[in-house]
């Protein structure tokens, strides 16, 4: 199938050749005819399947068929959970609207928000943002959603476990109550499903990949290690295997610093980026990951989300997470757009619980190897590690970002619940 069968406009085309895409994804093939048909959807779909040009494309088309309204109100709003995420949608919708006379921004915390709030008042057709600063500006009467036609919660499960579900209420409440909406989703948790009920209206499910199953491109691999020995054995694998770009999660964001340190004093160049980084550092670091001058990018699991980094060799699990799911999250960065890879985790005896846990998820069994000289210590205990047991613990998953907004309040969001009962599918 090529793009041109989809229904996409010329301009549209242009801009997606451009960017070297010959086929479009099985999740472009299935979202985009049916957002171009005004349906609400809701897409199963991780990072990595190309599911941000299954919606910006058919977005901006839609958009781009009628007149630009005067003033240009925002007509679509792309909410993010995170400022990494909302940098790598805009940088797409700039990319695929490059042939047409659509505008974009983006805005969220952490920045000083006048050059955003500039922008906005040149009016914008598309806005991508981050429910914190979104609400932010809103409340200060710096933009107005009453026009949106278009809505898309990207990521929208980390968008709950980063406790956005209140912001994003509010939001609702405050565009039109016809609008099209498209929520995307890697896991259909119980809150999800109940988001979904709330926002959607009679909403097509399309499916890029079968639920919790591993892509199939990337080729994994476990080392048992003693837990003292698992730095040393990364430094190894690094240089023997002469790996040049290489993304590695740790847990916490303590352990992602230490092991920086421990990386640069091994002459391998490295970059941590994590919650407690500044906005400047970590575009730092992501960009000259990207360039090749930074080698090995050490992330916590909330700090990756959103990072586009195309044809990623290798990804390590310097710690396993406690989280099933986190693990097809993270070895995806491996499988993007069809391009094998190579998912490698480091497993101490305590991470033995996790393991089997994951291997249950993905219905298979890791191949597992021993390094002479890197063996597990058979005294360390098998108990799994006390931190992060549960979801919202460990590296501060529910927390609430830096850049929200507190105490936001909605004028209206009293009325909102009762509008949303009677959108509900029945
Ligand atoms: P996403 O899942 O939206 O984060 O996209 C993953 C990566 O695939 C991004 O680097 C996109 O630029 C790339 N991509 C998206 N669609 C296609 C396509 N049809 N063919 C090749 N690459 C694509």
């Amino acid at each position: 199938m090529s793009f041109n069968s989809l229904g996409l406009s010329d301009a549209l085309l242009k801009a997606i050749s451009k960017q070297g895409y010959t086929t479009p994804s099985p999740i472009q093939q299935k979202a985009i005819p049916l957002v171009l048909e005004g349906k609400d959807v809701l897409a199963s779909a991780q990072t990595g399947t190309g599911k941000t040009a299954g919606f910006t494309l058919p977005l901006l088309q839609l958009l781009s068929e009628g007149k630009p309204l005067r003033h240009r109100p925002v007509r679509a709003l792309v909410l993010t959970p995170t400022r990494e995420l909302a940098a790598q949608v805009y940088e797409n919708v700039r990319q695929y609207s490059e042939y047409l006379d659509i505008r974009s921004t983006v805005i969220f915390g952490g920045v000083n928000q006048n050059p955003q709030v500039a922008t906005l008042r040149n009016g914008v057709d598309v806005l991508i943002a981050t429910p914190g600063r979104l609400l932010d500006l809103h409340n200060q009467r710096l933009l107005s959603l009453a026009n949106v036609e278009i809505l898309v919660l990207d990521e929208a499960d980390r968008m709950l476990d980063m406790g956005f579900l209140r912001d994003i209420k509010k939001i609702m409440a405050v565009m039109p109550a016809k609008r099209q909406n498209l929520l995307f989703s890697a896991t259909f948790s119980k809150d999800i499903k109940a988001l979904a009920n709330d926002i959607l209206n009679h909403p097509v499910l399309v499916e890029a990949t079968p639920e919790n199953t591993t892509v199939e491109a990337i080729a994994q691999q476990v080392y048992r290690v003693a837990k003292s020995l698992k730095a040393d054995l990364l430094v190894k694998l690094i240089n023997d295997g002469n790996w040049e770009q290489v993304l590695v999660f740790t847990r916490t964001k303590h352990g992602a610093n230490k092991l920086t340190q421990k990386l640069i004093s091994s002459q391998i160049t490295a970059m941590a980026i994590h919650g407690n980084k500044s906005q400047g550092a970590r575009t730092k670091a992501l960009e000259g990951f990207k360039k090749g001058t930074v080698r090995v990018l050490v992330a916590t699991d909330i700090a990756a989300r959103g990072l586009d980094i195309p044809l990623l060799p290798h990804v390590v699990n310097f710690e396993l997470p406690n989280i099933s799911e986190d693990y097809v999250h993270r070895i995806g960065r491996t499988g993007r757009a069809g391009a094998s890879g190579l998912a490698i985790s480091l497993v101490s005896a305590d991470e033995t619980t996790f393991l089997r846990d994951i291997e249950k998820l993905i219905r298979e069994r890791i191949p597992v190897e021993i390094v002479e000289g890197f063996e597990p210590d058979p005294n360390e205990s098998t108990e799994p590690v006390k931190q992060g047991q549960g979801r919202g613990q460990g590296q501060g998953r529910s927390n609430k970002p830096k850049e929200k907004s507190s105490g936001a309040k909605s004028p209206s969001s009293g009325g909102r619940s009762d509008r949303n009962k009677s959108r509900r599918r029945s």
